[in-house]
């Protein structure tokens, strides 16, 4: 195993600061399931005060944080609603159907990642004992790095209304679209029921999600956390890594984005390349067909982390890349191209 020198694989391989560990190794705690640990407690208000909802709760993962989500917003033989990529459908080992007993409905994406509002509205079920009875929308903004629109966000929200179902955000990256929109959490995340939001993705933190929402879905979910086993104990540890990222490392993601747009540009100057600017903070690119998964693993050798396959490749900018690796990486695909590494590769 090579090692990674400059690791672009995601924003979750971000190490705790100096600052951050030190704010964790002094944190006030208590025991979270007595409902006293006082860190915990600051950050799930601080969090549900940031967004103007009732209530929030601490959780161990993202994916905890969707399927307690939809577990408070369905039952037994309900339905959810989401994008054929969503993370909550697509990426989360099918945790909703095998421990909520929730069927997906999953709806094909436009290309500029929204779903169509005429397909959402016709696969909404009701009042007929053949079907699922469709009870939630999960959205996901960021969308793959992309910021879809607050119109669209809105435009969801007023279909849920119509049909009287929950609308469910999952944020992971929420306050990366937030930076790139100029805008607010709590003006962005009005339109939803629910909200979860990753401290260990730009953030920086090294453990944990935020699910924030209205009082009876957060109170289901603490119960539901429970006996998913996901109920912690001195878990102000880990909370305080979540304070410290809301003071420190939200407004700095802004230089994220601005060196994943460097990275494209670099990208783009190579004609086997075919980039997608970034919104936020990761990189698409399209490479060749010629060069299969060539190029890829030049730079895997190398110590570039990327990840992709079938020409595909995925580059995140994180807290822990700076100027100088995003010029070595550039570095390193030049030498691809330049030094006949292309012909070797063969
Ligand atoms: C990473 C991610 C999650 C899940 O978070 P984990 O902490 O990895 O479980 C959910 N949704 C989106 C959009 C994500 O990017």
């Amino acid at each position: 195993m090579n090692t990674i020198r400059y690791d672009f694989r995601s924003d979750t391989v971000t190490r705790p600061a100096t600052g951050m560990r030190s704010a964790m190794a002094t944190a006030e705690v208590g025991d979270d399931v007595f409902g006293d640990d006082p860190t915990v407690n600051l950050l799930e208000q601080r969090m549900a005060a940031m967004l103007g909802k009732d209530a929030a709760i601490f959780v161990s993962s993202g994916t905890q944080s969707n399927l307690l989500a939809l577990m408070s917003h369905c039952g037994r033989g309900d339905e959810f609603i989401a994008g054929q990529n969503a993370h909550c459908y697509k990426y989360e080992a099918g945790g909703a159907a095998v421990l909520g007993s929730i069927q997906p409905q999953p709806i094909a994406h436009q290309p500029d990642g929204t779903m169509d509002l005429g397909d959402i509205e016709s696969a909404i079920k009701a009042g007929d004992n053949h079907f699922a009875t469709t009870r939630v929308i999960a959205l996901e903004n960021t969308f793959g790095g992309q910021v879809l629109p607050v119109s669209y966000m809105v435009q969801v929200a007023e279909i849920a209304r119509r049909h009287g179902l929950g609308l469910h955000l999952d944020g992971a990256r929420a306050f990366n679209a937030v930076v790139a929109l100029g805008t607010d959490i709590k003006s962005f995340t009005a339109p939803f029921d629910s909200v979860s939001i990753c401290l260990s993705k730009g953030l920086g933190a090294p453990v944990g999600s935020v699910l924030i929402g209205r009082q009876d879905l957060i109170d289901t979910a603490r119960r539901n956390r429970k006996m998913l086993g996901g109920g912690l104990r001195q878990s102000g540890i880990l909370a305080a890594a979540g304070l410290y990222a809301l003071d420190n490392n939200v407004t700095r993601l802004a230089e994220d984005h601005r060196r994943a747009r460097r990275l494209a540009e670099g990208l783009a100057a190579f004609p086997s390349l075919n980039v997608t600017m970034p919104d936020t903070n990761i990189v698409f690119v399209d490479v060749e067909d010629r060069l299969g998964d060539r190029l890829t693993e030049f730079l895997v050798s190398r110590g570039v982390g990327i990840t992709g396959r079938y020409g595909q490749q995925r580059w995140v900018t994180h807290l822990d890349v700076d100027d100088a690796m995003v010029d070595g990486a550039l570095a390193e695909v030049a030498a691809f191209f330049r030094d006949g590494a292309e012909a070797a590769f063969r």
